[in-house]
């Protein structure tokens, strides 16, 4: 029964696959890799468009990235977001020595890479017979065997399970394209799917797996104060666990002084918070301890969040004229 499932499954993505996606037809590792970071929170459309080639084009190699400078890194990753990714990314092909390991086993002791990526690497850089379980493949396993309760080792045998080792470039790529365009998480397209006869949960596919408590995110009040002097403005590199290397304005949690003027709110919705930050502007008090001056041209080198890439917006005052 799961060999006609795997046959199903390859007529459909011979006709339906996204073969022409760059990281499907390389062979070069290290491209692989980048790309399976980079996809871990983004969506392909994004990758694609923004920051794959140029990424690739500023550090070609493994051992070009282990060189490089990690504000370079972060640079690079300006707007794709979840920077740990662009660190670990880079601490990795330091503890490495630009090398990559040749197997999942090894390439999980890197920094960012998880049993899903390793798998995934492995599998489509070296045909390394393994199965990959991110997100739409879990949703497909939890449908196909109509599986309700989210437990990740569970899901792990049902990758097994459903895996064919012969071919685990193409099963796991074929497997990818059916969670993302036939077994999407709101409006399945069972009609359409090439396991559409041996899906358990094919009558009822919102049901698995269940859905998950709500938590409301919680909402952060900060103040911003941008420092100005003449044409200059004062940011620190954050040190802080959230956003580390990216530069930024002055934070705090204390309401501002009335005296101060004020600029407007910026609002940026994060994984796990939400920012509200009101901002102000002073252009007398000294610069704080750590802090740094930089005019707008110098700003725009820098990598900054999309938080602190509004408060510029304010601060120039049209959005439109800030290019950053
Ligand atoms: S038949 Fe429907 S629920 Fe089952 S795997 Fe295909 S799209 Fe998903």
């Amino acid at each position: 029964m799961i060999s006609l499932a795997h046959n199903a499954l390859y007529h459909w993505y011979a006709q339906n696959g996204r073969h022409t996606l760059p990281w499907r037809i390389t062979t070069d590792p290290y491209s692989i890799y980048v790309s399976e970071i980079m996809l871990q929170q983004t969506q392909v459309k994004t990758v694609l468009e923004k920051f794959y080639f140029p990424f690739l084009e500023r550090f070609p190699t493994l051992n070009d990235l282990a060189h490089a400078d990690v504000d370079d890194v972060l640079k690079m990753w300006e707007g794709l977001g979840y920077y740990t990714r662009a660190r670990n990314l880079h601490a990795a092909a330091r503890q490495c020595n630009g090398i990559l390991p040749t197997n999942a086993n090894d390439l999980i002791k890197l920094p960012g890479i998880g049993q899903s990526t390793a798998h995934a690497i492995s599998a489509f850089a070296y045909r390394e017979s393994l199965p990959i379980l991110d997100a739409n493949v879990k949703r497909i396993l939890h449908r196909y065997f109509a599986v309700k309760e989210r437990n990740e080792n569970k899901l792990w045998e049902y990758a097994y399970k459903l895996f064919d080792p012969s071919t685990p470039f193409d099963y796991n790529q074929a497997m990818m394209d059916v969670g993302a365009t036939i077994c999407t998480p709101k409006k399945p397209l069972c009609a359409c799917c090439p396991f559409e006869r041996w899906c358990q949960g094919k009558s009822s596919p919102l049901e698995y797996p269940m859905a998950k408590t709500k938590t409301q995110k919680p909402i952060r009040l900060r103040t911003i104060i941008v420092y100005q002097r003449e044409n200059s403005y004062a940011l620190t590199q954050r040190r802080t666990r959230f956003l580390s290397g990216l530069w930024g304005f002055y934070e705090s949690e204390e309401l501002a002084d009335e005296s101060l003027k004020y600029l407007g709110e910026v609002t940026q919705h994060y994984s796990h918070f939400t920012l509200q930050a009101n901002v102000y502007l002073n252009k007398e008090s000294i610069l704080p301890e750590g802090f740094e001056w930089f005019d707008l041209d110098e700003i725009k080198k820098l990598s900054l969040s999309r938080a602190d890439h509004k408060v510029i917006a304010q601060i120039v005052g049209d959005q439109k004229t800030y290019h950053h």
